[in-house]
């Protein structure tokens, strides 16, 4: 769509676009949510993917995504084969409810920003243990926890003018082993819930992640593999108000499928030995 209220857009920022930040001004990545609706507080867009953020450096430490890597280059990522989490990478991209545009275009990045319940780059980087770094119009810079950057649906902790640089996924997240349920209403469609489960290789812990069916991501960590009541019970404790209510579905529903699906998760996560 037209934006009929911007002014300008720059296209080539400085290394450190957040210096020159002013009122009306928008970061743009892929622009597929915002070029998809009116923005009419909007005057400036200024360019991130012309900064040429290495899209994506694997380490021994893990894995470095800059903010601007596309779901497309994420997705084609061929991962080492001691990440045994590593087909989370591609499940997570595939969880996109992703016309040919949003596949091509979207960004990590925006994904993450955009806060939405079924943002899946969000699901990923808070499964997988990840670190956000974010760089502030003050030159300031910080480093935040997945789990903490999303406060509610399309609500975040940026303040104005900060920018989402790049996401780090640890090594140690990256080779525990992961499952995942999710559930769409319609084939391809928007996530209602995803879950993932992780537990370290030769111990017994278990680090639940639940997203879409929230407004924020809610996880949830265990020291031993916990008993079915115990974890039914730990979906209990989750406040009525976070879970999420679309047309996708109801809380009570969302909530239902994810106490459905957690136990899945856990037994499997046992190797499949009954509780
Ligand atoms: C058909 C369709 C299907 C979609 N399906 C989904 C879906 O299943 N799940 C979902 O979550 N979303 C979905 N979306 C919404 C949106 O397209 C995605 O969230 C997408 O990932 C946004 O990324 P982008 O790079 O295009 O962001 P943009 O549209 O460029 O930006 C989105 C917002 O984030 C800000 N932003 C972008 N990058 C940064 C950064 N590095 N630092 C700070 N702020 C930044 C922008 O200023 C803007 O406010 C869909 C949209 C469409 C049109």
């Amino acid at each position: 769509m037209d934006l009929n209220t911007i002014t300008e857009v720059v296209r080539h920022p400085s290394e450190r676009p957040t210096d020159d930040w002013r009122e009306g001004d928008a970061w743009l990545a892929g622009g597929t949510w915002l070029f998809s609706a009116e923005q009419p507080d909007l005057r400036r867009l200024i360019d991130l993917t012309a900064l040429r953020w290495d899209p994506l450096v694997p380490s021994d430490e893990g894995l470095e995504i800059g903010a601007t890597c596309t779901i497309r280059d994420l997705h084609a990522f061929a991962h080492p084969d001691e990440w045994t989490a590593g087909p989370l990478l591609t499940t997570s991209c595939e969880a996109f409810l992703s016309s040919f545009k949003v596949w091509n275009a979207a960004t990590v990045g925006g994904n993450i920003c955009m806060s939405l319940p079924a943002g899946p780059m969000i699901t990923l980087t808070v499964a997988l243990e990840a670190t956000y770094e974010l760089w502030a119009p003050d030159g300031s810079q910080r480093i935040v926890d997945a789990l903490d950057f999303v406060t509610g649906d399309h609500q975040n902790i940026l303040t104005p003018g900060e920018i989402l640089r790049c996401v780090r996924i640890p090594a140690n997240a990256l080779g525990k082993l992961a499952t995942h349920r999710r559930f769409t209403l319609t084939h391809l469609g928007r996530s209602t819930v995803f879950v993932v489960g992780t537990r370290t290789p030769g111990a017994n812990d278990l680090l639940l992640t639940v997203t879409a069916g929230t407004t924020r991501p809610v996880r949830m960590a265990f020291d031993s593999m916990p008993d079915a009541q115990t974890l039914q019970q730990s979906i209990d404790v989750i406040p009525g108000d976070v879970w999420f209510a679309d047309p996708n579905g109801t809380p009570d529903h969302r909530r239902h499928l994810t106490k459905h699906f957690v136990e899945e998760i856990r037994r499997e996560l046992m190797g499949g030995e009954p509780s």
